[in-house]
């Protein structure tokens, strides 16, 4: 029998849509992704984006604080070891990322959600019933689909910047710029594109200085993000270079960068305190490709403003699968509320 509504992804996304629709007696399946060695490289296991960070600061209603006493009556006998040592962080920063999407996870259950840890593989869109195949090969039929997918930062793909990974190394100046390891320390910005100089923008508000590094002699940046970089006494541009390794040590994390130059100047090194990745997402539509419309930079396509609809009626988008512009935590989870409205409503005009 077709499932009312699956959910694929399992970012705030797809977790707060599975509340509301859990809650809407709709009876969502969730695939919350698999766990595979070629997720984890990918930065793509269940529980999404967040799970990969350590504090989180800005999702209402998680202050700092010790919330060890909330979290262990709310989470009751799901608290494994790996959350108990989160908690132990969490009595000084408030919410961790992994704690936090474990608490939402378990909100969608409480309410009937089932959950399968599996990834869609394909989507007939065609059919009706919509059809869905798994990655163990069993197929699935559900008359709506929100899809939750996420995206994933890029990074470098240096060894040292995996090293330093929330020691220093961030992919999210938006998330990690007020952080106090960040306050007042020279920091460094790489890319060129307008998210690179809007985030150096944004760190010289708590950065004693910004280094902006670009491969290139000039920004792909828009002119008057150009003209901001250059007017910020905080942001210094260095160009025509490239990173050869963050440096940095257990005690500390990140300490300093080395540059190479692209056009045969000598190498320099760098202190700085924190590493800021600025150099795109991927969105996690591949298996899309084809059957829905995407954007040029492969974003589902939505196609009412301030509606979740995709280009297929039925498939709803939410979280930053559909999102290169805001990419925030608060943000996936209020699209995945409308996105389950949205099916809801949509399920309900066909006598659903
Ligand atoms: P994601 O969190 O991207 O999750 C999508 C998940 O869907 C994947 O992980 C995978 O498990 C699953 N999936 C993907 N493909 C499939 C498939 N084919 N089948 C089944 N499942 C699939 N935001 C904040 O607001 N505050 C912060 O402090 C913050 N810190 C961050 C720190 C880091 C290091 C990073 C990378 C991001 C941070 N963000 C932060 C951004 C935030 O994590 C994202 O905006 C948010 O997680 C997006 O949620 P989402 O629901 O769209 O999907």
């Amino acid at each position: 029998m077709a499932e009312k509504l699956i959910i694929i992804g399992s970012g705030p996304a797809a977790w707060a849509a599975a509340i509301y629709a859990a809650r809407a007696n709709l009876q969502p399946l969730v695939f919350e992704g698999a766990v595979t060695d070629a997720n984890r490289v990918a930065g793509t296991l269940p529980l999404g984006q967040l799970a990969l960070t350590t504090e989180v600061e800005n999702y209402p209603g998680f202050p700092a604080g010790d919330l060890g006493a909330y979290f262990t009556a709310a989470m009751g006998d799901a608290l494994d070891e790996g959350t108990r040592a989160f908690l132990a962080e969490s009595a000084r920063h408030g919410a961790t990322g992994p704690t936090l999407m474990e608490l939402i996870r378990r909100q969608a259950r409480n309410f009937g959600t089932r959950v399968i840890t599996d990834d869609i593989v394909d989507v007939d869109v065609q059919s009706r019933p919509f059809g869905l195949s798994a990655s163990d090969g069993q197929h699935y039929q559900s008359e709506a689909v929100i899809v939750a997918t996420g995206a994933r930062a890029n990074y470098l793909g240096l060894p040292s910047e995996e090293r330093f990974k929330n020691r220093g190394v961030s992919a999210c100046a938006v998330c990690d710029g007020a952080l106090p390891r960040f306050r007042n320390r020279p920091l460094a910005v790489i890319g060129g594109g307008d998210s690179a100089v809007e985030e150096a923008d944004y760190l010289s508000k708590f950065a004693s200085k910004v280094y902006l590094v670009h491969r290139r002699d000039e920004l792909r940046a828009s002119k008057i993000m150009v003209q901001r970089a250059m007017d910020n006494p905080k942001i210094e541009i260095q160009w025509n270079r490239v990173v050869e390794e963050v440096e940095g040590n257990d005690r500390e994390g990140v300490t300093g960068v080395h540059l190479k130059s692209t056009t045969q100047q000598p190498d320099v090194k760098l202190p700085i305190s924190g590493f800021f990745l600025a150099i795109g997402h991927t969105p996690n539509t591949t298996f899309l490709r084809g059957k829905l419309a995407l954007t040029s930079k492969q974003y589902i396509q939505l196609t009412t403003p301030g509606r979740t609809h995709t280009g297929v009626e039925g498939i709803f988008a939410a979280g930053d699968v559909a999102d290169d512009y805001y990419r925030q935590a608060i943000t996936a989870a209020g699209t995945g509320c409308m996105a389950a409205l949205d099916a809801e409503r949509w399920l309900a005009a066909r006598g659903g």
